[in-house]
């Protein structure tokens, strides 16, 4: 049995007497995109940040391919992972966000090549080569040289999702990319994110755009209150919904 790329065990975290994530049990397969919805406060974005080692799990287990994240095992005893090893773990996962956060001082074109070069050492012609490709794929082969403040919410999203294309993650995880965008906005970064699908990526997406997540979606994940309250096939949950918590929740958004 091949491990999956994300498995999380019996995940917990807290924020002071703030119970976030209750106990959450969620595999996502190499290659599977995984779409989660539910409610604001409910947990979406710490369950990310734990999959990218921005917070620590307060208890259960979370691994990364094989990994458990936030440590590393020596016989049987775990021993914490120090900045510089979780840097170096980040490095394979690609995350963007609700809000683009280029960097305002440097082309498009440079904020793809920096972390290439400045953080796995990349050679400058190569990276930009690679960037230029990258560029090519999101739609905007011509904005190479545009500064953020040139460029609407949506294409400043999609080089936000070649910024992190860049570093070659083997995860891609999405934190409601399009929600901060205009309308007639989303249509071109969800269509990126749909090639980057067909293109086998392993992704998981937060997101309120339940077109993408049932037709690009291999699960569907309902999350409340800090736990999965439904998890299946996308149309089934959409569709189908068993849970009393999942239909009313679908009723206010579909
Ligand atoms: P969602 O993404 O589903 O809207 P979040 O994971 O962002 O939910 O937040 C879940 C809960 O945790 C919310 O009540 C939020 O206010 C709280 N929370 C998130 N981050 C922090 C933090 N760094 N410190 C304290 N509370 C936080
Ligand atoms: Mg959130």
């Amino acid at each position: 049995m091949t491990e999956p790329m994300v498995r999380a065990e019996g995940v917990c975290k807290s924020y002071g007497r703030l119970e976030v994530l209750r106990g959450i049990d969620l595999e996502v397969a190499h290659g599977e995109v995984m779409c989660v919805i539910g409610p604001s406060g409910s947990g979406k974005s710490t369950f990310l940040r734990c999959i990218n080692h921005l917070e620590k799990v307060d208890a259960g287990r979370l691994y990364v391919d094989g990994d458990l994240v936030g440590y590393r095992q020596r016989g049987d005893r775990l021993h914490e992972l120090r900045e510089d090893e979780v840097a170096h773990k980040r490095r394979s996962i690609g995350m963007v966000f609700q809000r683009f956060n280029l960097f305002p001082h440097m082309t498009a074109l440079e904020n793809i090549t920096e972390a290439p070069v400045g953080v796995l050492g990349r050679p400058k012609a190569s990276a930009r080569a690679h960037a230029l490709d990258l560029l090519d794929q999101v739609g905007l082969g011509d904005k190479a040289a545009a500064y953020p403040n040139q460029l609407s919410g949506g294409q400043q999203q999609r080089v936000a999702i070649a910024r992190a294309l860049a570093m070659e993650p083997k995860l891609m995880l999405f934190d409601e990319p399009t929600s901060a965008l205009d309308p007639e906005l989303v249509g071109d970064v969800l269509e990126v994110m749909r090639k980057l699908a067909e293109q086998g990526m392993t992704m998981v997406v937060v997101t309120h755009e339940m077109g993408f997540a049932r037709e690009v979606g291999d699960s569907l994940v309902f999350m409340d209150e800090g736990v999965v309250v439904e998890h299946g096939n996308p149309r089934d949950v959409l569709g189908n919904p068993q849970e009393e918590r999942t239909q009313a929740f679908l009723s206010k958004v579909l």
